[in-house]
């Protein structure tokens, strides 16, 4: 196996800073050879660890008991303490938490390709809205759904916010990939294919939040679509819901100007006023896209501690906006990212939504140092985990965390050479480059082969259904 850069490269240009006593330059020893026994240790690579210090480990190691990490060090140093049942060898490698995607629709991945090119409310009112009324079914959710996480696990994420129609079978999906998520069972004024009232919208997001919250992977959610799609009533008997149960609450949130001129005309205040003025905001809330908003806006969203959803692909597809990132930092908003779903992007690889998330911010501010490499970084990690009010579990590689990560290559022509591992990971790397997906401590994906889906199924049973898609929007 060729690696990209000997050791002793590594000892003298890597521009960050290691650990302090890390044998960088000593080979890897056999793992295993200490006292407690581990499940699974995954060693010998560089362990970017996106805790506060931006603490970088050479050579370094992740133990992992069960479904929590209970090390996170040198290799030599994990390897004298612990024992373990398994070990993945990730030298030349790139050990990193798993990324976080913080909005999407998964099943959307079959209107992937359907009608591009067009603007946010033509997009929704002429071709999903109408595609979805004519083919969304339980069938469809599980089918595109499985598509969506094949996806995911192959591009490294490890938990994704979502928003949909019969989102039971999402988080059925789910649970069966292996994979984490925070599910909002979507409520919309219209008749929708699961519920033909709001009401009966709420009535079947409280069974999907009681059938699911204690579930260790699945954070069952209530998602009202958006300001412009339900009446007062729906939004706050939606958050109501949310609070009752103790549950996130997820809404697209001032997308397009369009919407502020609505809530200007029909409220005489932004959306962030609004929603304020009614009571929908809580302490436990997600908000997509946060484009259009005041200064004013950002101080309710700090105020009320709003986990924000940045898109910028689905953003600028769809010609919406640009999200006032740095605002939001420099407020201290919980701030993650997201890809939105893959009709909307195309793809669900939030490698590519960190470097667009950074190369948008720096376009619009006319300011290169605007979101640099390790501030994107953090958006697709911690930031997500903050968002989703997760950061006690999630997020970054600590000890007590969940044992979600990823080990990422850096061999490829286009990741040579390698100074900087972060650097590389927002501004070369794809989620092709992802050899290994680890959540709750099992492994998803080992040297790209997906243990928990069967590929070939997936793929087979999602073209037949683009069948049917394809007839439905003729
Ligand atoms: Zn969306």
């Amino acid at each position: 196996m060729r690696r990209p850069l000997g050791p002793l490269f590594w000892c003298l240009f890597l521009p960050i800073a290691l650990v302090s006593g890390a044998s960088a330059c000593a080979p890897a020893p056999s793992p295993g050879a200490g006292g407690q026994t581990v499940s699974l240790i995954v060693t010998g690579g560089t362990v970017v660890t996106m805790d506060a210090a931006g603490t970088v480990i050479e050579n370094g190691a992740v133990a992992i008991a069960d479904a929590a990490i209970v090390a996170v060090g040198t290799a030599a140093d994990v390897s004298a303490k612990f024992r373990a049942a398994r070990t993945i060898d990730a030298t030349g490698e790139i050990i990193l938490p798993g990324l976080i995607n913080t909005h999407t629709h998964a099943p959307m991945v079959l209107y992937r390709g359907l009608a591009d090119d067009l603007a946010l409310m033509d997009w929704l009112t002429k071709y999903i809205f109408p595609a979805e009324k004519a083919t969304v079914s339980p069938e469809f959710v599980r089918v595109g759904t499985r598509l969506a996480a094949l996806e995911m696990i192959e591009s490294g994420t490890t938990t994704f916010a979502d928003m949909y129609y019969f989102e039971e079978e999402i988080a059925k999906a789910a649970i069966e990939a292996g994979l984490r998520g925070v599910l909002g069972q979507t409520i919309i004024q219209f008749p929708v294919a699961d519920a033909r009232t709001p009401a009966d919208g709420l009535a079947r997001a409280e069974r999907f939040i009681e059938e699911f919250k204690d579930n260790g992977l699945v954070v069952p959610a209530v998602a009202p679509h958006a300001l412009y799609t339900n009446d007062r009533a729906t939004l706050v008997a939606s958050a109501e819901l949310g609070r009752k149960h103790g549950v996130p609450v997820i809404i697209h949130f001032a997308e397009t100007e369009e919407e502020v001129r609505l809530a200007r005309e029909k409220f005489n205040a932004t959306p962030a006023a609004y929603l304020e003025s009614i009571g929908f905001w809580g302490p436990n809330t997600l908000a997509a896209h946060a484009i259009w908003v005041t200064d004013d806006d950002i101080t309710i969203l700090k105020r009320h501690g709003i986990g924000l959803s940045h898109n910028p692909e689905s953003n600028m597809k769809l010609a919406s906006g640009a999200a006032p990132v740095s605002k939001y930092l420099a407020a201290g908003v919980a701030l993650g990212l997201g890809t939105d779903g893959a009709a909307s992007n195309n793809d669900l690889d939030m490698f590519e939504a960190m470097r667009q998330a950074s190369f948008l911010a720096k376009h619009v501010t006319k300011n290169p140092t605007a979101l640099p490499a390790r501030a994107a970084l953090d958006l697709a990690t911690v930031g997500g985990a903050r968002a989703l009010h997760m950061e006690q579990r999630i997020g970054s590689l600590a000890t007590g965390k969940r044992a979600d990560l990823i080990v990422v290559s850096m061999r490829s022509a286009r990741q040579t050479p390698l100074y900087d591992p972060v650097s590389h990971l927002v501004y070369t790397t794809r989620g092709d480059d992802v050899r290994t997906t680890i959540v709750n401590g099992r492994v998803l994906m080992r040297d790209r082969q997906v243990k928990t889906l069967n590929r070939d199924t997936v793929i087979a049973d999602a073209n037949r259904l683009a069948a049917k898609v394809r007839e439905a929007v003729r």
